[in-house]
């Protein structure tokens, strides 16, 4: 390949390398250091094989990014659920008005901050999504033998497009169908209003110039209250798996168990539910298993909705040190709220 040995004899002559280079890191110092020297060397026609492999590492680091966003969107949500349950404390014998928490949740400093990070972090994910696919695309464009010089200019001026199209969005637009900001919201209200039914997604994201009119008009129905049960095992769920083809959702073994037994398919068990569900259309469900363990903890401090109300904070933390003793993971939850209240001091 003529061009490949020009531009590793350019490569040579540009950084004193002896030549014996290593693909990966060196290459990539190389390609930065001539980027330097000439702008325009990452404009130059490129051959397919390089391209494919240059676009396939941009894909791949695109993708560690994301991972590693992913985790701190997932300690993002633990943190917001902590703290909403923190709050809920000092408003526990207030009356239950929907409209009057939204606006408290909306008017607390620290949850309106976490509130921002969480979208900013969606944003930054939406962002490499773009980034991602502009990258693909080339990818593709160079596998097909498309002749393309400017090449680093095509992919930024792409990715540029579409980044616009996104920010151009309302947060209605951007958030209502992302199923991370559901997690988040519904986590934190039950956490901040002892497991209240959540109200309509579109009264988290009002709406704004930008959003259909008549988009407000039929959401003024009640929130339902979750259970957390098994429609299976009838008792509370324990590692949920939910239905992609239903709103419905089960203990982990109990469905995989009904599904396996039924020949591999089943129906819903939930009664009056048409859907038919395979191994493939259930999946475990981490939101719903947060959802699960914080409800469990309400029911055990007895603040669970409808629980028999009356016992205090104070009585509340002297009973939990009791029954924590040999349990790990409640001790660490206390010790959790300790530390979230004491920053807060
Ligand atoms: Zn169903």
């Amino acid at each position: 390949m003529p061009s490949l040995d020009k531009r590793s004899k350019k490569k040579q002559r540009v950084d004193g390398s002896s030549g014996d280079d290593e693909p990966g890191t060196q290459g990539a110092r190389n390609d930065a250091l001539l980027a330097k020297v000439d702008p325009e060397y990452l404009n130059k026609p490129i051959d397919i094989k390089q391209g494919e492999a240059k676009t396939r590492a941009l894909v791949a680091s695109l993708g560690t990014v994301k991972k590693k966003l992913g985790e701190s969107i997932k300690t993002l949500i633990d943190i917001a659920g902590e703290m909403a349950e923190t709050l809920s404390e000092e408003h526990r014998d207030e009356d239950y008005h929907e409209d009057a928490k939204l606006a408290a949740l909306k008017n607390d400093k620290i949850m309106s901050q976490l509130d921002r990070d969480f979208r900013a972090a969606l944003d930054r994910e939406a962002e490499l999504d773009i980034r991602m696919t502009t990258a693909s695309d080339l990818r593709m464009r160079i596998a097909q033998g498309h002749q393309m010089t400017n090449v680093h200019k095509w992919y930024e001026d792409k990715a540029k497009d579409k980044l616009e199209e996104y920010t151009s969005k309302t947060p209605r637009q951007r958030y209502e169908n992302n199923v991370l900001f559901e997690r988040y919201r519904t986590l934190v209200w039950e956490s901040y209003t002892d497991g209240r039914g959540v109200p309509n997604i579109k009264k988290f994201l009002p709406r704004e110039e930008g959003d259909d009119e008549s988009d407000d008009e039929d959401f003024e129905f009640g929130a339902q209250t979750h259970n957390f049960q098994c429609p299976i095992t009838l008792s509370t769920l324990e590692d949920p798996y939910s239905s992609s083809l239903c709103p419905h959702s089960f203990s982990g073994d109990a469905i995989k168990e009904l599904i396996k037994s039924s020949g591999g398919r089943s129906p819903c068990p939930v009664s009056g539910c048409d859907k038919s569900l395979t191994l493939g259309t259930v999946h475990a469900d981490e939101g719903l298993r947060r959802r699960v363990a914080a409800h469990v903890r309400r029911v055990k401090e007895g603040r669970a909705p409808g629980a028999t109300q009356g016992r205090t904070f104070e009585q509340m933390d002297l009973d939990s040190e009791d029954e924590d003793e040999d349990d790990d993971g409640e001790e660490a939850h206390r010790v959790k709220k300790e530390m979230i209240k004491a920053a807060r001091a």
